[in-house]
């Protein structure tokens, strides 16, 4: 059966969706059937540069509203999508090939959430402080921001930018993934359709190299919010210090997960395997290192198997499938060559899921490796699928070494049945997010990376500031 090719070509400029000045299209597929369902423009920087125009032109406008009245838009769009909503998911799954409550809860649940969110900040955060003694601080909008996002939860990761962005009273010029941008597509449509002022929000779809890379050099973007890959986020650094324009890089990881010998490993375990196989392990976050002590391996190692027998992988339409394709022949590939490494390198395979029954789609079985090292490359190098590799560990101040052994530092869990004992350790690690046991993952809670796992966080408070400048206004002393 061949699929229906929605062609999406126009980019959307200054309040109206415009022909791109380039020729050519990107062909997006969907991961499942490897099919191609969509066509969208092949951008230009001509493109970047009008999208960047449109945007500074309506800034100042923007930023005189008051931060309520940016609060409603946000809350007409938050509505606008919530009524799309099973419209978004379908997209989603079209488009990453994520199973239904991975593209429900998560891709599509936590923007609404998020829009909502920023609204309610706009609202509360102090932009303009005083105190008793006259000192003044202001918290002034950026400017012009250039979102650039990749492909496993496109939707999230374009919200958590766009959002605080426009309620800080910056503009934005949206350059979404190349891979999977129908969601963006879709979302600006409804930023269309509430009416939201011209030029407030723009999109320019084609590939990073071009479109983003002007955005990222442009003298008018006054900040770059880049997640990606950190490969892309160093070119993207070395492009906005051209002008001294501001960036905020959320890239890649190899979070470890420590489990203490005191933990309840069937709980840890279990856990472990769904924080590393999440979106099949395309998440910057996963938990891709399980580090555990050496007197348990055995143990540990038979529960991961047992329960790797409970994932279902194949088509993420199916109920009861956890685990989707990965996105692309591409990360396919790249997946099975670390496989090939684990083994070339010594790591030994303690279990491999079922492959999918499935005859298309870009499946790869999930995979357990142990007696992992840190100088494996499967230790070291991001793999963006779902392999976990075991690290064992003597002691605990081992477990803390060999978690910090890596140029990442994004996110980390703790697993310990003593908490003092769990947040010594946990306060050890250099990560911008360490979870301990279930921990609660409120909303808000500051999320992004120390070392080259990126610069700035996102959500909550600590994501709107970065789309803030702050400005001091010196008073005269009052006289007596
Ligand atoms: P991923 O494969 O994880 O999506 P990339 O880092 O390749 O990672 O892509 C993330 C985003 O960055 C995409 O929107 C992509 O088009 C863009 N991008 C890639 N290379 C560059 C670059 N040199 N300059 C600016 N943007 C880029």
């Amino acid at each position: 059966m061949t699929a229906t090719i929605i062609e999406h070509t126009r980019q959307y400029i200054g309040g109206a969706w415009v022909n791109s000045t380039g020729e050519g299209v990107i062909e997006v597929r969907n991961p499942a059937t490897e099919q191609v369902i969509a066509v969208v423009a092949k951008g230009t920087e001509d493109d970047a540069d009008a999208a960047v125009a449109a945007a500074k032109a309506a800034q100042p406008a923007w930023a005189r509203l008051s931060t309520s009245e940016r609060a409603t838009w946000l809350r007409r769009l938050q509505a606008a999508a919530a009524a799309d909503r099973e419209n978004l998911v379908r997209i989603i799954q079209d488009d990453v090939g994520c199973p239904t409550p991975l593209a429900d809860h998560v891709q599509v649940g936590v923007p609404l959430a998020n829009l909502g969110a920023f609204a309610d900040l706009a609202e509360t955060y102090p932009f303009d402080e005083q105190d008793t003694e006259g000192r003044w601080v202001r918290r002034e909008p950026v400017g012009v921001v250039a979102c650039i996002t990749p492909w496993n939860f496109p939707l999230h990761q374009l919200v958590l930018k766009m959002a605080p962005a426009l309620a800080a009273g910056c503009t934005v010029v949206l350059k979404p993934t190349e891979v999977t941008p129908l969601s963006a597509l879709r979302l600006v449509e409804l930023v269309d359709g509430i009416g939201l002022p011209p030029g407030v929000v723009n999109l320019v779809n084609g590939f990073g190299p071009v479109v983003g890379a002007r955005l990222a050099g442009h003298p008018d973007t006054d900040m770059v919010s880049f997640t990606g890959s950190t490969a892309a986020g160093k070119r993207v650094a070395a492009l906005a210090a051209g002008n001294v324009t501001r960036v905020a890089l959320e890239l890649g990881g190899k979070s470890p997960n420590i489990i203490l010998d005191d933990a309840d490993l069937e709980v840890a375990v279990r856990d472990g395997l769904a924080w590393c196989f999440v979106n099949s392990g395309q998440t910057c976050s996963a938990l891709t290192r399980m580090i555990v002590p050496r007197d348990r391996l055995a143990e540990i190692e038979e529960i991961a198997a047992r329960e790797l027998r409970e994932y279902r992988i194949g088509d993420p339409r199916k109920p009861g499938v956890n685990l989707g394709p990965l996105i692309s022949d591409v990360q396919r590939e790249r997946v099975r060559s670390y496989v090939d490494v684990a083994a070339a390198e010594g790591a030994r395979l303690v279990a491999c899921g079922t492959p999918a029954d499935e005859q298309t789609g870009y499946f790869v079985p999930p995979a357990i490796f142990s007696d992992v090292t840190t100088d494996m490359r499967i230790a070291q190098e991001e793999i963006f699928g779902p392999v976990l590799a075991i690290l064992p560990y003597d002691d605990e101040e081992q477990a803390v070494t060999i978690a910090n052994d890596t140029v990442y530092g994004l996110a980390a869990c703790v697993w310990s049945s003593d908490p003092d004992r769990a947040a010594r350790v946990a306060t050890r690690i250099r990560a911008g997010q360490v979870r301990i046991n279930d921990g609660d993952r409120w909303p808000g809670a500051p999320f992004g990376g120390m070392k080259q796992s990126g610069l700035g966080r996102e959500d909550g408070s600590h994501g709107l500031e970065e789309f803030l400048e702050i400005k001091a206004i010196l008073l005269p002393k009052p006289t007596a």
